[in-house]
């Protein structure tokens, strides 16, 4: 159990006029999910929330300012932690009952995980030898006591919707693979696309409950086809199409042969 007590929860990163990133720096890798807050005119985004060990809602006040929507790129604990907090939740329809009901992962302990799921995680990059917070949130907090609360989910989305701001105007991506109803959000007018965990600089995991590796293979395909200038990704840095096309083609050329 980590006996540091972190000084804050949350840092906080301004990307440029609209878009902030929140992190959680003492979560492990793994579960160290990007929160992009995105204002708007009329309404702003926030895009995933974060493990939901302590209030997003209260760090990123400074930020909410509107109303806003808390978007879930996807279902998993380190994406939607944060939602129960606020009122208007938008899923895909195919994780919907997953907001609603959130299963699986619900622990800080890394003890807690499988064995055969740590042995899959370090083979794809994560090595799990401890907890998966490395500081507490305070002084007498409880590992035991975390849970991933339900969250209403008030917008279902599909491949095509539309979700506006006001000035701005996001397309959904339907991007399954690492889970049955990731989504992106893309700009078409800026090359601006959030990518949830469909693709980040980092390990990609296809074999959790839920992934599909053809299905991984089919949305890297599309998003080489994508004219991209940013990619703002669920985990680690944000990056340009020419870093995604070398993404993909590394993932294509480990597991392209999987698609029909
Ligand atoms: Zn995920
Ligand atoms: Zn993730």
């Amino acid at each position: 159990m980590p006996v540091e007590i972190a000084e804050r929860w949350f840092e906080t990163r301004r990307v440029d006029d609209a878009i902030t990133l929140l992190w959680e720096p003492h979560v492990v890798p793994l579960m160290r999910c990007n929160i992009w807050h995105v204002r708007g005119r009329d309404r702003d985004l926030l895009i995933d929330t974060g493990m939901g060990i302590v209030s997003l809602r209260e760090a990123a006040r400074h930020l909410l300012e509107k109303p806003v929507i808390a978007v879930a790129t996807h279902t998993h604990a380190d994406h939607i932690g944060g939602h129960h907090e606020f009122d208007d939740c938008l899923v895909h329809e195919a994780e919907a009952g997953r907001l609603r009901n959130p299963s699986g992962r619900g622990t800080l302990r890394g003890s807690e995980f499988a064995p055969a799921e740590l042995t899959m995680l370090r083979a794809a990059g994560y090595a799990i030898d401890g907890d998966l917070i490395t500081a507490l949130p305070h002084e007498g907090y409880d590992l035991a006591s975390y849970r991933v609360r339900p969250a209403l989910p008030t917008r279902l989305v599909a491949e095509g919707s539309i979700v506006d701001t006001g000035d701005r105007s996001f397309e959904v991506l339907h991007l399954p693979g690492h889970s049955p109803g990731s989504i992106g959000l893309w700009e078409a007018a800026t090359g601006v696309l959030f990518s949830g965990d469909a693709i980040y600089d980092g390990p990609l995991l296809d074999q959790l409950a839920g992934s599909s590796v053809a299905d991984y293979v089919a949305t890297m395909r599309r998003l080489r086809e994508l004219p991209v200038r940013v990619v703002h990704a669920g985990h680690d840095p944000s990056f340009g199409r020419a870093h995604l096309v070398e993404l993909v083609d590394a993932y294509l050329a480990r597991r392209g042969s999987a698609a029909a």
